[in-house]
């Protein structure tokens, strides 16, 4: 079932406006937030060596292409000025392939360097001169959509979004200048040029961060069509300390290392057992398709000549103990034979009237299919050959091997269970019985991302560990119904661990015949944050691949895999979760709707109202803020917001479809990720599996588990929050109703995260009325100007579900509680 509440109906479209409304610009437009790096791997061929490098491509259109051609740029991803900026494992035939395109190669793991600082706070008196003499005639062709304040390590940064209503122009493209002052009362100065923002075509808004010294007041922007527009500065995230880590006797920082899903879910279970009040296990009713593969081998030559064969049974279950012979027949004209004796499978090879063998490769892949007694059920040629060319004999008998036992270097002790797996789901609440708003929280969806996986672990142990002792921990425990999915991707994460340090899927082999030999075995499997139905690349929408060998292949269907059917399974059981965190590394940024569109046109998932974004936003900043706590660490605004606004598309995420199926606020984000070094003066990008102890202040697997675990505890508080949440929000126009001699602004304002719907026409408000807008994405809301008398009559809601004035909009009774205003204008 499909939970109903208010909030599913809010995806209506809002109706048309009143013909004496026309929308216009925030007069003074209050700023409300995004460096970025990040990497991701690509998939290798084993064939091949690799090499770390640093490509940026010019946009959207751009990333789609070389994602399309198999190369790694699933997320982590940086949007730069120019461009999008990546991190990637390549091979020498791949980065001629990305040269090609057209992507620059940037070099080797370059720490990242944020080029658009700014002059550090000397005056530019020659450009003040010059600005001075704009005038603000022309303000509605420029908005100010954020300007925030930060500060990280002792250095101060000031981060601008402006928007100019002629952005999408290009004949000739229209510039904006930024100013800032010096604090209040001071002149503004410092002109600098900001840079333009287009994705897939469209104009988003211009922005820079600058790296300053004293903290500015307000600023000032000004188009190169002189649309001019000022602002005050808001602070970004509060430097507040930790509510919960610095507690008297609060316990934190439970994890020593890096874990694999085996220790993961052992301790999960063992905690359950501990903690019996409030823990349990909550089993997911699909297994995985499972750490194995089908033992495999290419024999036979090369290109027309090899032949590719695959076990029938997994390569632990036998598999790995067939061994295949391609052997010559002494005589002449005789016929192609397979020779089964136990596991060992010798074909005899046809020959001619001379005695030569005559044998190709399409000829004996047909006879091991049919003749091997049922040992052999996968053999066809390589790639795309027809196998045309006669096969060589072997000079041994060939052993077939899954290739798990090959264990890379530096790979943890122990052997890893073969064969499917069974995901744990660690739940943790004094009260499990759907009475308290759930959350969920899922890490490792991709595999060689550790760094979420002891983040998450490091929450369960803080609340189960200070639940007896800490009063704030208590209330999270008795207030909340936690879901923790440690690892949900054990099978890739294994992969990672054991075997390919980079892989990001799960190990599903969905490849047809010319991209299943034994060579592409890392670049197999589904990228399971592409696997969901809303968004889908299936119906169209960009950043997912429809290759096999993709690193963001979507799979064959919709929630083709086991691990995103469990996901929609838990949800769909326990429809009390209402918040969501899909966990990743490593990126520095924290995401939800719009998450994906569809590149022709730039057409998004719906946007969460004004009501939902405003929450949203107020959720990020607490969080974040718990993240700063621990040691300085800015997520920057322009890493914060949705996905596809401030990043790029990314087809059939969970988000999604959590969010618009289920109405659960998901959010998505990627720890680890840039961060400041004031040793440099530059922003270092991070990596997927640091060093788990290296300098403290910089990239670290133990610091930033402890930090972002601060911001999961912190989700928790807000979900504890919102479940206690009756008070109704209230709601106003703004200047209000009355009697005006001119045409007049008006906007609505509210107590809290709410949405509006409204009506003009005299009618009472309903959940089907025009819903109350943003201005433009990212911004407040939009502003009418009232031209002839008109009555408002109105609504909120907040995210909790609470109405003003408790209104009910499906009832039409004689209360009418609703809210009016009327705005007479006298002519
Ligand atoms: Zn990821």
């Amino acid at each position: 079932m499909r939970r109903t509440r208010l909030r599913a109906t809010l995806l209506a479209l809002p109706a048309l406006m009143g013909i004496v409304l026309t929308a216009t610009t925030p007069a003074g437009a209050e700023p409300a937030g995004p460096p970025t790096a990040g990497s991701d791997r690509s998939p290798l061929e084993d064939e091949d060596a690799v090499r770390h490098v640093r490509i940026q491509m010019t946009g959207g259109a751009m990333l789609e292409k070389v994602v399309d051609a198999g190369i790694d740029v699933g997320h982590g991803l940086q949007r730069v000025p120019d461009g999008i900026e990546a991190e990637a494992v390549v091979t020498a035939g791949q980065v001629a392939t990305l040269t090609a395109m057209g992507v620059r190669i940037l070099g080797a793991d370059e720490g990242f360097e944020w080029s658009h600082v700014a002059d550090g706070g000397l005056r530019n008196t020659s450009a003040r001169t010059a600005q001075a003499t704009a005038q603000p005639a022309n303000t509605a062709t420029a908005r100010i959509v954020r300007a925030d304040w930060f500060t990280t390590k002792g250095q101060g940064f000031l981060y601008v979004e402006a928007r100019t209503t002629e952005g999408q122009q290009t004949t000739p493209i229209v510039g904006m200048q930024l100013e800032n002052d010096s604090g209040r009362g001071t002149e503004f100065g410092f002109a600098r040029t900001m840079s333009r923002f287009v994705d897939s075509g469209q104009y988003m808004f211009h922005r820079n961060l600058f790296k300053l010294d004293t903290r500015p007041n307000k600023i000032r922007v000004t188009s190169s069509t002189g649309g001019v527009a000022t602002g005050v500065v808001s602070d970004w995230l509060e430097n507040a300390p930790p509510p919960l880590t610095s507690a008297r006797g609060y316990k934190s920082d439970f994890i020593d290392g890096y874990k694999t899903p085996q220790q993961l879910f052992a301790r999960a279970e063992e905690i359950a057992r501990q903690y019996p009040d409030i823990a349990e296990i909550v089993y997911l009713p699909h297994e995985t398709n499972g750490y194995q593969r089908k033992a495999q081998a290419t024999i036979g030559g090369t290109g027309q000549s090899a032949v590719v064969v695959s076990s029938a049974a997994w390569g632990h279950e036998g598999g790995n103990d067939i061994t295949v012979e391609f052997a010559n027949q002494p005589g002449a004209n005789l016929p192609l034979a397979v020779e089964v004796t136990g596991k060992a499978v010798r074909v005899l090879l046809a020959t001619d009237a001379a005695g030569a063998a005559t044998s190709t490769a399409a000829e004996v892949a047909a006879a091991l299919q049919t003749q091997s007694q049922g040992l052999i059920d996968r053999a066809h040629p390589y790639r795309t050959n027809t196998g045309t060319g006669v096969v060589v004999p072997t000079a041994t008998p060939v052993a077939l091997t899954d290739f798990l036992d090959q264990k890379r270097v530096g790979a943890p002790e122990g052997e890893v269970p073969r064969g499917p797996a069974t995901i744990p789901v660690l739940r943790i609440g004094k009260h499990r019985d759907g009475r308290n708003p759930g959350v969920l929280i899922q890490a490792q969806d991709h595999a060689r991302e550790w760094v979420p996986a002891t983040t998450t672990l490091e929450t369960a142990e803080r609340l189960v560990q200070n639940f007896k002792t800490d009063p704030e921990t208590k209330r999270i425990v008795r207030n909340t119904d936690i879901f923790l999915i440690l690892s949900n991707n054990p099978d890739g994460a294994n992969y990672s661990f054991y075997n390919f340090a980079s892989q990001r899927r799960n190990m599903t082999n969905h490849c047809p015949d010319a991209n299943a030999d034994p060579a592409r075995r890392n670049s197999w499997g589904v990228d399971l944050n592409r696997n969901y139905r809303v968004g889908s690349g299936h119906d169209g929408y960009a950043g997912a691949s429809t290759s096999c060998v993709s690193d963001t292949f979507q799979g064959p269907e919709k929630l083709s895999e086991p691990e995103s059917k469990n996901v929609i399974w838990l949800v769909e059981k326990y429809s009390n979760i209402k918040f969501m965190m899909s966990v990743h590394s490593n990126g520095g940024q924290l995401f939800w709707q719009p998450g994906a569109y569809i590149a022709d046109g730039r057409i998004t998932t719906p946007r969460p109202p004004l009501g939902d974004e405003a929450f949203y936003w107020q959720s990020a900043a607490r969080i974040l803020s718990q993240v700063k706590a621990h040691r300085e660490t800015v997520v920057t605004p322009q890493n914060v917001g949705g996905s596809s606004d401030v990043l790029y598309s990314s087809a059939g995420n969970v988000r999604e479809d959590l969010y618009h199926t289920y109405g659960i606020y998901s959010f998505g984000w990627e720890v680890g990720g840039s961060i400041y070094n004031p040793a440099t003066g530059n922003w270092q990008g991070g990596s997927f599996q640091p060093p788990w102890v290296g300098d403290p202040a910089l990239v670290s697997g133990h610091a930033e588990t402890m930090e972002y675990a601060n911001g999961i505890m912190e989700m928790f508080r807000v979900a504890a929050d919102w479940g206690k949440d009756k008070k109704k929000p209230s709601s106003t126009l703004v200047p209000g109703g009355g009697t005006y001699v001119r045409p007049v602004d008006v906007r609505f304002e509210t107590s809290e995260p709410a949405t509006i719907y409204y009506t003009t026409d005299g009618s009472r408000p309903t959940l089907e009325s025009p819903r109350y807008q943003a201005t433009e994405f990212r911004e407040p809301g939009q502003v009418f100007r009232v031209t002839e008398t008109t009555t408002f009559k109105w609504f909120s809601v907040d995210t909790a579900g609470n109405i003003e004035r408790n209104y009910d909009p499906t009832k039409n009774d004689s209360r009418d509680n609703y809210r009016s205003a009327t705005v007479t204008i006298k002519k």
